[in-house]
């Protein structure tokens, strides 16, 4: 089985040959620092809104190393954050409610691009499925379906589903009910991410690979090849921000881990179904995320080691052996038929949470400073908005996008280490025991221990 190597994503589509780097000094309008969706994204917006703007993407790597080419494939509407905290904003929850109809037609903007760009990322817009398989996920799963009615969410945006309405959908071993929701559709990472940075180079925009920039002030990204000078420069490195001086806590980065199967037979798939492509995901505190893959395997992915002490980062995406298989064990759990495919590929990513785990899109027209991310592990649709909506704060063009809550918001900082690492490892532990308390049980409280952790956190619900 093969452990790293960026993803399975990337090598089923073959890594690509690198870009030239940056050949010495330059200037430019805008300088985008990370080529992942929000680099691209904001690139791609920039380009055909002005096609005159002389446009940089400076990326340390290739195109889509981050995890923008090793996510779980769905593009979901899902808030990136808590709703009561996007409240504070001086629009209040009608600035929620349009930030969650924007992200929702995201999901559809992505797709459309898709098309006309001519980027098959086998993108099929299915809905999405969350399902309990203990009593007390079951119990969380009918609140968060009434705190959703309570933000006015109707049955076109989410409803329940029994046992029996969810077998149509899909048959998995221990499922109690689920909650639906149709917007969120699967794809292909690392074939977006390489079609958008074949969109953008088409449309002029000079793309850097093997360049990491080692400082960013205003006017001027620093590279060991030579400075970039602009009047704008985006930092779009999520889960990778932690590295850039000044930055050390303005997010953490989260691990996350995948593993993926062979492929499944007709016979297997005949019996768990899923013949719609939703995604799934369950109502866990340590929660996992999947998707039937267009080539016929299970995509699974979960949390795994949670944080690496002093804000490390993986080496090519390599997990521990724990992890595949405590990660194959939920798998085998959920689809007992999906053994007999086993498992060919496992691998690791970093994605970015600040400490509200709110994200931020922001632009300082003074200093031309701007960076967008923090997606909590919901960024793929949002990256997209923000980096339209980044492409709006350059331009200078008040558009319904610029008064989004999530524009301008700025979460505290991370605690310095050791507590950050105590934290959320101790979180982790606490919720995984309270998983398996969950789980042995018929009680539909949610266990103390995963309420605590809920409290010491700060993760919103
Ligand atoms: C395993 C995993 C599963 C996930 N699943 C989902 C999912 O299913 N759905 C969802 O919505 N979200 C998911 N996410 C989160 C989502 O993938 C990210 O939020 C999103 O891809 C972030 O895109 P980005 O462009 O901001 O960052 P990235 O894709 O991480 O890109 C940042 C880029 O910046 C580059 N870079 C970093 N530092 C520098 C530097 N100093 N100089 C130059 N370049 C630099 C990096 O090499 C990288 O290419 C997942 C994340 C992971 C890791």
């Amino acid at each position: 089985m093969r452990n790293g190597e960026v993803s399975y994503w990337w090598q089923a589509r073959g890594i690509p040959p690198r870009r030239p780097a940056l050949p010495g000094s330059t200037e430019a309008d805008v300088c985008i620092v990370g080529a992942g969706y929000t680099g691209l994204w904001t690139a791609y917006y920039l380009s055909r809104a002005d096609p005159a703007l002389r446009i940089v993407v400076l990326e340390a790597s290739f195109a889509g190393y981050g995890a923008s080419g090793r996510n779980g494939g769905w593009v979901t509407a899902e808030l990136p954050g808590s709703r009561a905290r996007y409240a504070r904003h001086p629009r209040g929850t009608d600035g929620v409610r349009d930030l969650e109809q924007h992200l929702r037609d995201t999901v559809d903007e992505v797709a459309r691009v898709c098309a006309a760009e001519g980027i098959d990322a086998g993108l099929v817009k299915g809905g999405t499925l969350s399902v309990a398989t203990s009593a007390a996920q079951q119990a969380r799963l009918r609140r968060r379906l009434e705190r959703d009615r309570a933000w006015g969410d109707d049955a076109g945006t989410v409803r329940y589903l029994e046992k029996t309405e969810l077998d149509d959908h899909l048959r998995l071993t221990g499922a109690l009910g689920a909650l639906y929701s149709p917007h969120c559709a699967r794809m292909q990472p690392a074939d977006l991410v390489a079609g958008l940075a074949e969109a953008v180079t088409r449309a002029g925009v000079r793309l850097y690979e093997a360049t990491p920039v080692t400082s960013i002030s205003a006017g001027c990204a620093r590279t060991p090849a030579g400075d970039v000078r602009a009047s704008y420069i985006v930092r779009c490195t999520e889960g990778y921000t932690a590295d850039i001086p000044g930055q050390h806590r303005t997010l953490l980065p989260m691990n996350s881990s995948m593993i993926v199967t062979g492929p499944l037979g007709d016979e297997a798939w005949k019996s768990i179904g899923w013949d719609r492509f939703e995604t799934l995901g369950d109502e866990a505190h340590a929660y996992i995320y999947a998707q039937r893959t267009a080539d016929g395997r299970i995509a699974l992915g979960g949390r795994g080691v949670p944080y690496r002490f002093g804000s490390g980062l993986d080496h090519d995406g390599v997990i521990a052996p724990s992890t595949i298989a405590q990660l194959g064990r939920i798998l085998r759990r959920m689809f007992p038929v999906a053994a007999g495919a086993g498992l060919e590929h496992a691998w690791c990513g970093v994605l970015g949470v600040p400490r509200d785990w709110c994200a931020t899109v922001t632009l300082d027209p003074q200093t031309g400073l701007g960076w967008a991310g923090g997606y909590s592990g919901h960024g793929v649709a949002a990256a997209n908005l923000a980096g339209r909506t980044l492409a709006d704060l350059v331009r200078g063009v008040p558009s319904p996008l610029t008064t989004l809550p999530w524009v301008g918001h700025r979460s505290p900082r991370w605690e310095p280490e050791p507590a950050r690492w105590t934290g959320v490892r101790g979180l982790y532990a606490l919720y995984r025991t309270a998983d398996r308390l969950e789980s042995a049980r018929r009680s539909p409280r949610t266990s103390a221990l995963a309420r605590a952790g809920d409290l010491i956190s700060g993760i919103p619900h």
